[in-house]
């Protein structure tokens, strides 16, 4: 009964559901793109579910990630999914792993599971999902969304498409990528995109249809529309291609587009005492005019990120200076980009506004 509208399709049948029911599916992340996957996964009654996620359900997640509710705030997003899961089809077998996936485990994980949708949101666990994949032969369901767009493909260089990295070989380096910055999304977007990984993956188990292998789709919410891309193996390729430098998972540094390490740092309590004190220094908020609406620090000045280059011969160079931003990237990396520039003495806030408003004045709002 529960699969009965699936099995009167001709091409599912009973033997396509069957496959269904006895194949294993990898999500990693139960997040934007994991939520919507996971669940018609399991609705589909696909025999085993995989999830991997170390996160816990924030509320600013809800907007996009209906894997989880507003009960479940605070809690390991693992928790709700597999509530969530078992309610709407308690048939699934449900495996969670609570790790980040790394060099150390993305193998052994990865090789047990038929397929892997790859829902996650930074560089570092894309490239080792993908190199994994292609070690394994397995599929790799791909889904990325900003802003207002989308994109989905399947990375699968043992059917003859390309791998992630055929289109890009490496990393960005840091600092080049302002990528986990809060650039924001629609939040109907990776129910979207995510929908689009589950469609591919359940077409991949059943063998129907044409899969997107070797095809990039690319959505655009605001115009309504699709576009296909070609793509194609690059037989340079340094894990996929005729003579692969790469042989075995790679860990990237989990930084957010610059490495933090040598990046000199204020505490928002050191703010605080040099404003009470009315010290002289300059404060500047790296972020979006948008997002100062919402919450600002007293006192600081607005020149986004990607202005302040051109904006630099406005402060002086000689001050003391302190940086923020939402929460510490966006700002590390104009400390970095000032201190190039000849500023002697510019330091990050750590945290950014989000840790002000947490330890220091919750009268500024979080978002
Ligand atoms: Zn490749």
């Amino acid at each position: 009964m529960r699969y009965s509208r699936h099995m009167i399709m001709p091409e599912v049948g009973r033997p396509g559901q069957q496959r269904l029911n006895s194949a294993k599916v990898l999500c990693i992340g139960a997040g934007g793109l994991g939520s919507p996957a996971a669940m018609y996964l399991a609705a589909a009654g696909i025999g085993k579910l995989g999830l991997v996620d170390f996160d816990e359900v924030d509320l600013s997640n809800l907007q996009r990630q209906i894997l989880h509710g507003t009960k479940d705030v605070g809690r390991k997003k693992l928790q709700s999914a597999e509530e969530r899961l078992r309610d709407l089809n308690p048939n699934v077998e449900v495996e969670s792993f609570d790790c980040r996936l790394s060099s150390a485990n993305a193998l052994e994980i990865v090789s047990d599971y038929d397929v892997v949708v790859d829902g996650s949101d930074n560089f570092p666990t894309r490239y080792l999902s993908n190199d994994v994949c292609v070690f394994a032969k397995k599929p790799n369901v791909y889904g990325s969304v900003f802003r207002f767009d989308g994109q989905s493909t399947v990375f699968a260089p043992h059917l003859g498409g390309p791998c992630y990295r055929c289109l890009f070989p490496e990393p960005p380096p840091p600092g080049s990528v302002p990528n986990c910055a809060q650039a924001g999304v629609l939040g109907v977007l990776p129910g979207i995109i995510g929908t689009i990984q589950a469609s591919e993956a359940i077409k991949l188990i059943l063998g129907a249809g044409e899969p997107l292998i070797g095809r990039l789709l690319y959505f655009d919410a605001l115009k309504m529309k699709f576009r296909e891309f070609n793509l194609r193996r690059d037989p340079q390729c340094p894990v996929c291609g005729d003579s692969p430098t790469i042989t075995k998972p790679i860990d990237y540094e989990q930084f957010c587009g610059v490495s933090m390490n040598e990046i000199p740092t204020v505490s928002v309590r050191e703010l605080k005492q040099k404003l009470d004190a009315r010290e002289n220094f300059q404060l500047i908020d790296v972020r979006e005019p948008l997002e100062y609406e919402l919450a600002n620090i007293d006192g600081a000045r607005l020149i986004p990120l990607g202005e302040l280059p051109e904006r630099l011969g406005e402060l002086d160079r000689e001050t003391l200076t302190i940086v923020h931003c939402h929460s510490g990237q966006r700002s590390a990396q104009a400390v970095r980009l000032m201190r190039d520039a000849g500023f002697a003495k510019v330091f990050n806030l750590e945290g950014g506004i989000a840790r002000w408003s947490d330890e220091i004045d919750s009268d500024v709002p979080q978002y």
